[in-house]
């Protein structure tokens, strides 16, 4: 399986939608557990890492990531 790549601060997007209807949500603590806060709501939580890397879906945007020419227009 595939070894998925975070880094602190970064918006990523969760597997399940946040019940305020967000699923971005920004990596504001790392270690033995994630700390994520919710974009829409603003909301945080934290999660063991083995359930973030499971319930993450995919990096929205990664703080230092100037390699990839994402212009996405939204
Ligand atoms: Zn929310």
């Amino acid at each position: 399986m595939e070894r998925k790549q975070f880094e602190l601060g970064d918006i990523v997007q969760m597997k399940k939608p946040h019940p305020c209807g967000s699923n971005e949500m920004e990596i504001i603590r790392m270690g033995m557990d994630i700390r994520i806060k919710c974009v829409g709501c603003k909301h945080s939580v934290l999660v063991p890492r083995a359930k973030f890397e499971k319930n993450m879906k995919k990096v929205l945007r990664s703080v230092n990531d100037a390699s990839e020419p994402a212009s996405t227009t939204e």
